[in-house]
C-alpha cells in the first residue's frame, strides 16, 4: 500500500470504532510509525510503503486507539503552551482549557508585580508550574501533587523543559512551606456521579484522582481557599481553574475567606473556565 492508502486504512478502522477526530489521530499515529512528517507525506502521498515492522507496529496503535486510550497516551506526549509534555496514563492529559485559564491569568498579572515566588498545586504533569516558569522567570516556582507517580512525570518534564522548577510530594497544602506571590490550581472538580458519565478516553484511561471533586466537586477548592491565606503574600493571587458551573460558588468561597476583587472569566466557548482573587495587604 501507498503512504495515502496507510493513513486511510487507519481512518477508517478508526470510524468504525467511532473514534473522534479519526483522520487527525490515523495521521499522527501514520506519521509516528513511519516517521514521516506532513511535509514529506503530502510531497510523497502515493509512494509506496515496504517496512513490515512499521506496518505492524502501525496496525498495534490504531488497535489501541480503537480501545479508545487517548492519542496522547499512546504518543506519549502533548503541548501545552508551545512545549512538548511527556504524558502517561499516571497524569491529567494537558488541556487547551487550562491553556485559557494561564493566558488569562498573565493577562491580570501585567497589573500587577510578577510574582517572584509560584505554587502549583495538583500539578499532575507539571504543565502549568513548568510554563509559568518559563514564561515568568520567577525565583521560586514549586509544583505539588499526592501521587508520587504523577511526581515522576512532572519531574521527568522539570528536567526536560525547567530544571527550575520543584516539584514536591504533598496532599495539598501538607508539605508546603514558604510563601507565595502566586498560588495556582486546575484540581479534580468532576462530581463523582459526573466521573461516570465521562467518554471512555478520560473515564476509563486518565487518573481518576486528577478528576473526581468527590460529592458537589467543590472538595479540593474548599480545601485549598481555606488554607492559602497562610501561604500568599498580601496582594498575592490565589487562581483556578473551574467547571463551567462553579464559578458563582467558587467566588462565594473565596469571598467568605475574604479574598478581594474576586472574578470568574470564561473560555473561547463562552463557558466559565477560571476565578481568580487576591489576599488583601497585611494579612
Ligand atoms: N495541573 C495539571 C493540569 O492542569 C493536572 C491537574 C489535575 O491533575 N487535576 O493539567
Amino acid at each position: 500500500m501507498n503512504r495515502r492508502e496507510w493513513v486511510l486504512y487507519g481512518q477508517k478502522e478508526l470510524e468504525e470504532a467511532q473514534i473522534e477526530n479519526a483522520s487527525g489521530d490515523a495521521w499522527y499515529l501514520f506519521s509516528e510509525c513511519f516517521h514521516i512528517s506532513r511535509e514529506d507525506y503530502l510531497f510523497g502521498m502515493t509512494d509506496e510503503i515496504n517496512d513490515k515492522e512499521a506496518e505492524e507496529r502501525y496496525k498495534e496503535l490504531i488497535q489501541k486507539r480503537k480501545e479508545h486510550v487517548p492519542l496522547q497516551y499512546i504518543l506519549g506526549t502533548q503541548e501545552f503552551m508551545g512545549y512538548t509534555f511527556k504524558v502517561t496514563p499516571d497524569v491529567l492529559i494537558p488541556r487547551a482549557d487550562t491553556e485559557t485559564v494561564l493566558e488569562e491569568v498573565l493577562d491580570q498579572l501585567k497589573q500587577s508585580k510578577k510574582p517572584d515566588t509560584i505554587l502549583d498545586i495538583c500539578t499532575g504533569s507539571g504543565c502549568i508550574a513548568i510554563s509559568l516558569a518559563l514564561i515568568l522567570k520567577p525565583e521560586v516556582c514549586v509544583g505539588t501533587d499526592i501521587s508520587e507517580k504523577a511526581l515522576k512525570i512532572a519531574k521527568a518534564n522539570g528536567e526536560n523543559l525547567a530544571p527550575m522548577v520543584k516539584f514536591i510530594q504533598s496532599d495539598l497544602f501538607e508539605n508546603v512551606t514558604g510563601s507565595y506571590d502566586l498560588i495556582i490550581s486546575n484540581p479534580p472538580y468532576i462530581t463523582t456521579e459526573e466521573c461516570g458519565k465521562l467518554m471512555p478516553e478520560v473515564k476509563d484511561y486518565e487518573p481518576m484522582l486528577a478528576l473526581d471533586g468527590k460529592e458537589d466537586g467543590l472538595y479540593f477548592y474548599k480545601k485549598i481557599i481555606k488554607e492559602a491565606k497562610n501561604y500568599l503574600n498580601p496582594q498575592g493571587m490565589l487562581a483556578f481553574e473551574i467547571g463551567y458551573d462553579q464559578g458563582e460558588a467558587v467566588k462565594n468561597l473565596m469571598e467568605a475567606q475574604d479574598f478581594a476583587c474576586v472574578e470568574i472569566k470564561k473560555d473561547l466557548a463562552g463557558l466559565d473556565r477560571l476565578v481568580f482573587g487576591f489576599a488583601r495587604e497585611g494579612e
